[in-house]
């Protein structure tokens, strides 16, 4: 993610001088996710009627029970739920907080594939982060836009909305003709069905939930083949072209990014930009999701989190260093290797901020303290500039070895700093825990 307020705190990086859930739920998000099963493919339909806000969907959910369930949980805010099947057969429905409680006809076995059909409806809601930014179902002036980061994804579609329970996505947006219905992944086909088109999506690789996205609106759906990748791009036609000119440097910002760290992790990509309030861009899996008429810096940001954030993810909110430090150190080396400021000068430019703002420093980005600090300037700021040090540390031919390492060895998976350190230390044959423990841990200016 990157809002625009940080994006106006920082400037471009070239320019600018200022400054399955198997364990226990998440610290941020307790109330997220639940225990017994493990998502493999969410099969979702869903019919939107912009003029009213309505949405009639049909979720069909495979999982395997990691235990014996005689009953299990879905994450679900708000919408009417009109029938759910486990295996074919009407189970039992009971709503709480956030959640649908399905009972089974008969109980699970421990190790029992499973599919879970929820039929659902209703006018599905904004969600209000902790840190006051909006996400969940936003509607628009022609249509809609659902995003989830971190926990919007339950506002739209009942799921395991959790971190680490990564599954394969397909999704059947049926909106009415002249509008385009765009999600995840690779388009499959395209169908009329009376005074409505229906567009099919596929996300064939693991996705967290919380990277969904589904935008409904007029536009423009550019399909292109850049260097073999198939990539579609909606486009608001609100916006002038020359306003989106920055999104035809994907394929070479791909391209960078692929060369240090490794193969682009899809079988897509691609941009959607919409006309929101949300003041946000969001790495949504193969296709992020710009709120605002992006700059070269954004997409810089979005591409390098397909590597981390989306194909190597978190397993804890707490981590979002691992997301955000790493975008940002992106958007540096990029511009350092593009004719732009190296991530050395925008390093020691950032250095200068006085200890006595601690608002810049803290809280530390190994852990924001409180999800409402997730998206805190120092979870990105100071966070860039841990990766920095450590490259000052060690250099870049291993810095870049080790970014490499892992986003490969971690690749479609979920990782933690531990690891990270872990690896860093393996990979350069240094103990870097102190330096570490200072950039990411202690509270103050390092
Ligand atoms: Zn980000």
């Amino acid at each position: 993610m990157l809002s625009l307020l940080c994006i106006a705190a920082l400037g471009p990086a070239g320019a600018s001088t200022a400054a399955a859930q198997t364990g226990p739920a998440d610290p941020f998000f307790p109330r997220s996710g639940n225990p017994g099963y493990d998502v493999s493919h969410y099969d979702v339909s869903l019919s939107y009627q912009p003029h009213s806000g309505r949405l009639n969907a049909t979720a069909a959910i495979e999982a395997t029970a990691t235990q014996r369930l005689r009953r299990f949980a879905l994450d679900l805010d708000g919408l009417n739920v009109t029938g759910v099947s486990v295996d074919g057969a009407a189970a039992g429905v009971a709503r709480g907080k956030g959640k649908l409680k399905v009972t089974p006809h008969g109980s699970l076995a421990r190790g029992e594939p499973f599919t879970t059909v929820v039929h659902y409806q209703g006018r599905p809601q904004a969600v209000v982060d902790p840190d006051g930014s909006e996400e969940g179902w936003y509607r628009t002036s022609d249509g809609a836009l659902g995003v989830g980061e971190p926990v919007g994804t339950a506002a739209w579609l009942p799921c395991d909305n959790t971190l680490a329970d990564k599954a394969t996505f397909a999704f059947e947006i049926s909106v009415p003709r002249g509008l385009k219905g765009v999600a995840n992944g690779r388009l499959r086909s395209v169908t009329r069905a009376g005074s409505r088109t229906v567009f099919d999506w596929d996300e064939s690789e693991p996705m967290d939930p919380y990277l969904a996205v589904v935008d409904i609106g007029h536009g423009r759906l550019e399909h292109t083949r850049p260097d073999g990748i198939p990539t579609w791009t909606l486009v608001d036609p609100r916006f002038s072209t020359r306003e989106v000119l920055a999104l035809e440097a994907l394929p070479k910002i791909i391209r960078f990014e692929s060369s240090i760290y490794g193969p682009y992790p899809f079988d897509s990509a691609g941009s959607i930009v919409d006309e929101t309030d949300l003041g946000y861009a969001l790495e949504t899996q193969s296709r992020p999701i710009y709120g605002f008429a992006p700059d070269l810096t954004t997409i810089v940001h979005e591409t390098a989190h397909q590597w981390f954030g989306d194909s190597v993810g978190l397993r804890r909110w707490p981590n979002i260093w691992l997301n955000e430090g790493f975008a940002t150190w992106t958007e540096w080396y990029y511009a350092e290797r593009h004719g732009g400021r190296s991530a050395l000068q925008i390093f020691r430019a950032l250095d200068r901020v006085p200890a006595s703002n601690t608002k810049f420093w803290d809280p530390p980005s190994g852990h924001p303290g409180t999800a409402k600090n997730l998206f805190a300037t120092s979870t990105y700021v100071r966070g860039g500039m841990a990766l920095e040090a450590l490259r000052m540390k060690i250099g870049t031919p291993e810095m870049l070895k080790i970014l490499r390492r892992w986003a490969t060895v971690h690749r479609y998976g979920s990782a933690d700093i531990d690891q990270f350190v872990a690896l860093a230390d393996q990979v350069s044959g240094r103990r870097l825990e102190p330096l570490f423990q200072r950039w990411l841990y202690e509270r103050g200016k390092p």
